[in-house]
């Protein structure tokens, strides 16, 4: 199987959130190999709840073998390791200690009962457009057409 290049959104609002920003990449980089790019980390108010700690947050890259439903399991488990115990429940978010998204998976539009990909608010969270715009500026979202620079721009107006 051919390898696909993979863009993962990283989060995080509790505990030392530079350290568990850093400690997920290093947990990835073992997973998947060494990141094709790493943007900086970004701090960003809370979206979709309230709370009073802001979040760190980076877009990641790899090139993987894995399936996306592998690649899944593997950011899954990652999150349980690094200490996060609550996932979000019909949309209603709370604070944690790494939360990984999967934005992009090469060109490759999926929606199963798991997972949904392209991300589907990644176009909506400027936290996640931003730093994924420092790595990846000409990236193109397979369903909406757009560069990841457009989307930036429309979110911006
Ligand atoms: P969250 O608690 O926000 O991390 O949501 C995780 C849940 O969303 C998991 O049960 C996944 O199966 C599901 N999911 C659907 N699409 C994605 C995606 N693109 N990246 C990560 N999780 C996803």
């Amino acid at each position: 199987m051919n390898r696909e290049r993979i863009y993962l959104g990283l989060g995080t609002n509790s505990g030392n959130r530079q350290d568990n920003l850093q400690r997920a990449i290093e947990a990835l980089s073992l997973a998947l190999g060494l990141p094709a790019a790493c943007s900086s980390f970004m701090e960003s108010e809370p979206w979709g709840f309230e709370s009073k700690n802001s979040f760190l947050n980076c877009v990641v890259a790899f090139d993987t073998h894995l399936s996306p439903t592998e690649l899944l399991c593997t950011t899954e488990d990652i999150e349980r390791r690094l200490g996060r115990t609550k996932k979000s429940i019909g949309g209603q978010y709370s604070d944690r200690t790494i939360d990984i998204d999967i934005l992009f998976y090469g060109n490759k539009v999926i929606k199963s009962e798991r997972l949904i990909v392209p991300h589907p608010l990644l176009h909506l969270r400027n936290f996640v457009l931003q730093p994924l715009h420092e790595i990846a500026p000409r990236l193109r979202h397979p369903a909406i057409g757009r560069t990841i620079e457009e989307l930036l721009a429309e979110l911006s107006k």
